[in-house]
């Protein structure tokens, strides 16, 4: 059972590029969601500011519609001043009237204040109606940009697919069962170059033994990490293809 050091480069490379390309394409609808997300909460703060201003002008609705009847109030009192009889029911019209006039006062300044507000509220509203569009950009722009690497990256993953079958239909029949197991367990971690004498997965030390069988291009997996050994291409510069 033997396979050359290039065939075992290769099919790692393979393995590495896949790993890649299946990596980058994992990461594109990642990248959607978390625009997706953002853009959810601009609009759940913009829903809530609009709620604000709603109950803002609510309120100051009623205090208008309060400062209208009291001024109401005020006239009819007024009224009533031309048609006294005594000096004391003139004196409790007028104290009357003072005080509605002191209530206005008060609900006169609380509209103000309250019209204050709720043009600060409206500003609110309209920053959360911008970022907003911004994120819905900020979606629309991810989503286009992943749709477009999506396809070219499907491309290149059928590429490589294709190569790595090719590759690995070149094994030897008696070996393949092994290839199969280590890689389905380890993905494109499932081979590692040789460094120094070390395996280059684990960095566990290999034994002259596992030094001679590679360089008898023996197959030769790591006892520790159970990676399937290749020399690098300095290694054998005779035998790079
Ligand atoms: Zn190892």
């Amino acid at each position: 059972m033997s396979i050359t050091a290039a065939a075992l480069r290769e099919l790692h490379r393979l393995h590495q590029q896949l790993a890649d390309l299946r990596g980058r394409l994992d990461r594109g609808p990642k990248q959607i969601r978390v625009r997706a997300v953002n853009l959810a909460q601009a609009e759940e703060r913009l829903l809530a500011a609009q709620a604000e201003v709603k109950s803002s002008r609510i309120a100051l609705d009623q205090k208008q519609l309060q400062l209208k009847t009291g001024e109401a109030k005020i006239v009819d009192l007024r009224g009533k001043l031309n048609a006294c009889s005594s000096n004391r029911e003139y004196q409790a019209l007028t104290d009357q009237i003072a005080a509605a006039e002191m209530a206005n006062s008060v609900l006169s300044d609380e509209i103000l204040e309250a019209m204050e507000r709720l043009d600060e509220l409206r500003k609110g509203v309209g920053d959360c109606e911008s970022l907003v569009a911004k994120a819905k950009e900020e979606l629309t722009k991810i989503q286009q940009t992943v749709q477009m690497q999506e396809q070219s990256l499907t491309q290149d993953v059928r590429r490589v697919e294709a190569n790595l079958l090719e590759a690995e239909r070149a094994l030897p029949a008696d070996f393949r069962d092994a290839y199969r197991r280590v890689v389905n367990a380890k993905n494109e971690d499932a081979m590692a170059p040789v460094e120094g004498e070390s395996c280059g997965g684990c960095f566990q030390q290999l034994t002259p033994n596992m030094m001679s069988d590679l360089a008898l291009s023996k197959i030769v997996f790591c006892k520790v990490c159970g990676r399937l050994l290749y020399t690098p291409e300095d290694r054998s510069p005779g035998r790079a293809k």
